[in-house]
């Protein structure tokens, strides 16, 4: 099974991917937290990105879309994975249309996590107090919900049009939404 997670900052992205990876038993692939483990692990991509993330602004295509390929590459990625952060931007959907050409996949359906946005900034401000990202203040917070706004919601239409976009509602405890989402997938992809 090969699925794409999507949703406004404080959706619950990262939290339902880890469920649905354990649920499914395919890798939850998430590239902010795989620049996260970069950036603390000093390497020269976390170095280079640094920045950008702690300013709320998206790392360029060309990283992340290579971040990507080699990533799906990788041994525990060949039957199955959850992309949790990407695509974010137009260029984004044709890349990963290309990674997946050249490797011969396809996915199956790009679930949305459908959030009220004033939840939203109250979770990303608890998130904040919690987990302390560099990236979760308030300036940044704004500036990500406006990046998503600008980016990452055309990108809903595309995959609207193309009949795999599966609209969740991500409000509710984390089992709820987590019941909801098997429910969602189970009615839509052949296993
Ligand atoms: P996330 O953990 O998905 O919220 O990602 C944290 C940050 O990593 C984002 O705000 C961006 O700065 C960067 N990032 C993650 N995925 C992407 C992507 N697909 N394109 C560009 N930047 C990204």
């Amino acid at each position: 099974m090969r699925l794409l997670i999507m949703g406004a900052p404080g959706a619950g992205k990262g939290t339902q991917a880890k469920l649905i990876a354990n649920h499914y038993r395919i890798p939850a692939i998430s590239t902010g937290a795989i620049f996260r483990a970069n950036i603390a692990a000093k390497t020269p991509l976390g170095m280079r990105v640094q920045q950008l993330i702690s300013a709320g602004e998206f790392v360029p295509d060309v990283i992340t879309t290579a971040v990507v390929a080699k990533r799906l590459l990788e041994n525990d990625a060949l039957d199955g994975w959850l992309l949790d952060g990407y695509p974010r931007t137009t260029d984004q959907v044709e890349a990963l249309d290309i990674i997946l050409e050249d490797q011969r996949q396809h996915f199956d359906c790009v679930l949305s996590l459908e959030v009220d946005p004033e939840v939203l900034v109250e979770r990303l401000v608890k998130r904040a107090e919690i987990e302390g990202r560099a990236d979760d203040n308030e300036e940044t917070i704004r500036r990500r919900m406006e990046v998503y706004r600008e980016e990452t919601e055309p990108l809903m239409n595309i995959y609207r049009e193309r009949g795999l976009l599966v609209s969740v509602d991500g409000q509710g405890s984390v089992d709820e939404v987590a019941e909801r989402i098997f429910a969602a997938i189970d009615a839509t992809v052949d296993k």
